[in-house]
């Protein structure tokens, strides 16, 4: 995946304009989709869309290679440290699993 930096921030969403800066130069580089569980959520009650999937866990990811997290969806059980990677992108989200 990527990331996109201005004044030291990275995000994986490249936006318009640096928030800090007003700048509209990003760098981008790209990283390894590995990372650490850094705190999870098991979703039972799901919405309609992802009913026949639950329960399943809305993981946020701290990545190895990067100075930020992003949100993504699991099926596996997981525990906080964990090490996960992408699986696959569906629909514009990140599915991850355990390594
Ligand atoms: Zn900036």
């Amino acid at each position: 995946m990527k990331v996109y930096e201005c004044c030291g921030v990275e995000t994986l969403t490249k936006k318009y304009f640096c928030p800090d800066c007003g700048g509209e130069e990003f760098a981008d580089r790209e990283i390894s989709d590995s990372g650490t569980v850094y705190s999870f959520t098991k979703i039972h009650i799901a919405p309609a869309e992802f009913a026949h999937i639950a329960p399943y866990y809305v993981v946020l990811v701290d990545l190895d290679e990067a100075d930020c997290k992003v949100t993504t969806r699991m099926l596996e059980e997981v525990k906080i440290g964990d090490s996960v990677t992408l699986d696959k992108l569906e629909h514009g989200a990140y599915i991850y699993r355990k390594v």
